[in-house]
């Protein structure tokens, strides 16, 4: 049956915000591409706020602390357009999370800074504005809980530092509290948001796997393989590259189930499966079921020596395993493959095309005698030649 990743791991649960290592990665680069957006909307805010606050110290603040002030502000400010046209260009999305955490945390250090500078000369400076940093790590920043809660406490650690050497703060203590507590309030509803994303991610990923796959071999279904063939012959026509397609049709399977019923055939299946996935091991290559006991193989870069290779490999591999077939000639489970490669698009009219070619050649192979390879031609064929080697096979069977 289907291997499903999503659905175990929803069984399973994921109270402590942590899939299993695989799942985790990939929830990992889902979450940076879906919280790009809030990312660049907080960084846009950040500029917006503290070229405000930087308006304001004029009126608050007396020189020379004023200067230092903004000294402060104006790095603060220099870091945070470096990120925004590294974040904007999108090229660096390994970049992403780092860059955030530096803004966070360069915000906050920034502010910290800022705040025990500016009590110097106005007791009355309100530090409320670290809290605000805190809170907009939590929601708005797209970090994970443990990044946020790390980034968050530092920033308050650095704060109570600063205050505890060369700060002016009476009342220290009932800030930090009310900065500790703020955090609390923060940390619980990330929590929640990275929950429920987690769950969003899984629930997601489930529909995909469930509308794209086979659920008896967990091979591509043929709404994925005509998705994955208009991608490749796209990509072919870019590239010059060949596209082969291996179509794969194992041989008296009626019989078969006949003979050792219908358990033992789907246990079949999912062997004969498990050797075109093996044999798909290029990135853009896809294995799968098109239905009943018919599978195919689509292979990028694969010219019509290579791709018949493939497909005798195929069809060697499965004759190795002898699974026992007593109703069938060779007495053990064979494969016929009727496979193209072609190069231009110029030769067919249509992507459709390619499709039809390989199913002649494996009606030909069929007709043949079967478990053998028939690849077709990459000129141009008239159809009643093919339509006379259909009937043969008809009568043959
Ligand atoms: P040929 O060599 O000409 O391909 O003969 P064949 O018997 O394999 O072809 P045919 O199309 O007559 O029969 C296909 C059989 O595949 C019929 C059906 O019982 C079986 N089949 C289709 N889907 C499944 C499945 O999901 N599980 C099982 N066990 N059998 C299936
Ligand atoms: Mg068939
Ligand atoms: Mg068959």
């Amino acid at each position: 049956m289907l291997a499903n990743p999503y659905s175990d791991q929803l069984n399973q649960g994921f109270r402590r915000l942590n899939f299993a290592a695989e799942l985790e990665a990939e929830y990992r680069r889902y979450q940076l591409d879906h919280t790009f957006a809030l990312r660049r909307v907080a960084l846009l805010l950040c500029v917006l706020i503290l070229l405000v606050q930087g308006a304001l110290d004029f009126r608050f603040i007396a020189p020379p602390v004023l200067w230092w002030v903004i000294g402060v502000r104006a790095a603060m400010l220099v870091l945070l357009l470096a990120c925004v046209a590294l974040v904007l260009q999108r090229r660096h999305s390994r970049l992403l999370s780092p860059l955030t955490l530096a803004c966070v945390l360069g915000m906050g250090v920034g502010s910290a800074v800022v705040v025990v500078l500016a009590q110097w000369v106005y007791p009355g400076y309100p530090s409320e504005g670290l809290l605000l940093i805190c809170l907009g790590s939590y929601f708005l920043a797209g970090m994970r809980l443990p990044e946020a809660i790390g980034v968050s406490l530092g920033i308050v650690l650095v704060y109570a530092g600063l205050e505890l050497t060369i700060g002016t703060q009476t009342n220290l203590l009932s800030q930090l509290l009310y900065l500790l507590f703020g955090n609390l309030i923060g940390a619980a509803g990330c929590y929640q948001l990275e929950y429920k994303s987690r769950e969003q991610f899984l629930i997601r990923r489930l529909l995909r796997q469930l509308a794209d796959r086979d659920s008896l071999t967990g091979l591509h279904n043929r709404r994925s393989f005509h998705r994955h063939l208009d991608t490749l012959w796209r990509q072919s026509q870019r590239e010059g590259q060949p596209v082969a397609m291996l179509l794969g049709d194992i041989d008296h399977f009626k019989r078969y189930n006949d003979c050792y019923g219908h358990q033992a055939g789907d246990e079949t299946l999912q062997r004969v499966a498990f050797l075109f996935e093996d044999a798909a091991r290029r990135p853009l290559d896809m294995a799968v079921r098109l239905g009943g006991e018919e599978f195919a193989l689509l292979l990028y870069g694969s010219n019509a020596d290579d791709a018949r290779e493939r497909a005798e490999t195929l069809c060697a591999r499965l004759r190795n395993l002898a699974i026992e077939h007593a109703a069938s000639p060779s007495g053990v489970v064979t494969l016929s493959v009727g496979g193209i490669s072609i190069v231009s698009c110029d030769i067919l009219r249509s992507i459709d095309e390619l499709y039809v070619r390989a199913d002649q050649a494996l009606y030909r192979a069929k007709a043949g005698g079967r478990d053998r390879v028939v690849m077709a031609s990459d000129r141009l064929e008239v159809g009643p030649e093919v339509d006379l080697d259909r009937e043969a096979f008809q009568q043959d069977a």
